[in-house]
């Protein structure tokens, strides 16, 4: 059985740039995908406790690659490289695509992707692309919406309610690293998806 307690028993388990290369216990797994600076580390930071487990895109010399983190031996948290770093040079974003392409078409253990998007922002190009792309292959997402502690109340009423219009018939989680409450809830949804 899972529980909420588990999240903090985690390892980094490693980073592969190709599906061969995934870790060889096969279990469940969950994934997080959204543009680079949505707070996605911070995410995954907050959910186990820790500081520093999950590099931020903005940490020098972080590339590119698909990161596994180890939850008690029952599930992987995956780190999806971060999208629409304008850094990235073409070459690189080809990579990229072919590497997240291949992680979500050919993964069976893959339960779910959480999408996360800014909930301060309208949302991006390459999101839409991300999730139109979930859809045509039919891969099952939520929607996280981050940072929600920079909204005020209304705000963040009236970006929940956009984005609950938009996409009809999806989950969309709002958080923020700085309320346990959300931190909770998506821990909750984690070890729902998990099954
Ligand atoms: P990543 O590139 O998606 O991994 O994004 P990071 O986790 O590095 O976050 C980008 C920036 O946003 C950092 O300065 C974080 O401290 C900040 N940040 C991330 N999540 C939150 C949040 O929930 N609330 C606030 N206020 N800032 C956040």
């Amino acid at each position: 059985m899972l529980t909420e307690t588990d999240f903090v028993k985690v390892t980094f388990t490693k980073s592969i740039s190709r599906l061969d290369q995934s870790p060889p216990n096969r279990m469940p797994e969950v994934a997080f995908a959204g543009r680079s600076n949505v707070g996605k580390s911070s995410l995954l930071n907050a959910i186990f406790q820790r500081k520093n487990l999950v590099k931020t895109s903005s940490t020098p010399g972080k590339t590119q690659l698909i990161n596994y983190f180890n939850i008690a031996d029952k599930f992987y948290c995956v780190d999806l490289p971060g999208y629409g770093f304008a850094r990235i040079p073409k070459a690189q974003k080809g990579n990229w695509k072919q590497m997240i392409e291949t992680y979500i078409t050919k993964n069976d253990n893959l339960k779910k992707v959480y999408v996360l998007i800014d909930s301060r922002r309208d949302l991006m190009q390459n999101d839409s692309e991300m999730i139109s792309w979930l859809d045509y292959i039919n891969v099952d997402y939520s929607i996280v919406l981050s940072k929600t502690d920079k909204l005020s109340k209304n705000e963040k009423m009236l970006s929940l309610k956009k984005y609950k219009a938009h996409f009809i018939e999806k989950e969309i989680i709002p958080f923020s690293i700085k309320n346990e409450q959300y931190i909770k809830n998506l821990k909750k949804c984690i070890i729902r998806d998990i099954g």
